[in-house]
């Protein structure tokens, strides 16, 4: 699961709250001294953030970020190992949300995706075989992926 946080703001209230720290601490208040120091700890932290941006970009690859899409008009969520396998694959209803619920009927040789929310089937699959409509979305995907990042 990868979290997504704003560190930027942190990064701007920090340096404007260590100025005056800064300041107070060594007892200089001028007006240059003031500009200087907030210079130099915006430095700092940029720098700090740059090194944090970088470590995060190696723990989490960008394909992890991809990790929602409508296949057979079925908005799917997943998440993702570092293998690059795709894990929790789980059907939602692409108008309210709510996560679906599948039916197998071995008799229609049919998957069927019921959102009951809005009391409404959202797709119905050629196959009654449980895994072959999970299978062809990771397949999905991860063709999608493979086209559209030459990292992967
Ligand atoms: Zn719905």
């Amino acid at each position: 699961m990868v979290i997504k946080v704003n560190r930027y703001i942190y990064w701007i209230l920090f340096t404007l709250l260590a100025t005056p720290v800064t300041l107070y601490v060594t007892g200089t208040f001028s007006l240059f001294n003031a500009v200087m120091t907030f210079l130099i700890i915006l430095a700092l932290t940029t720098s700090f953030h740059l090194i944090i941006e970088l470590i995060f970009h190696v723990v989490n690859p960008e394909f992890f970020e991809y990790n929602e899409d409508i296949f057979y008009d079925v908005k799917w969520k997943w998440d993702w190992n570092l293998d690059k396998q795709v894990l929790n694959l789980r059907p939602y209803c692409p108008h309210c949300e709510k996560e679906l619920y599948s039916t197998f009927d071995t008799l229609l040789n049919q998957t069927e995706f019921v959102c009951t929310v809005c009391d409404k089937q959202i797709t119905n699959v050629n196959s009654s075989n449980r895994n072959f409509v999970p299978d062809s979305v990771k397949k999905s995907i991860v063709r999608k992926l493979k086209k559209e990042d030459n990292s992967f």
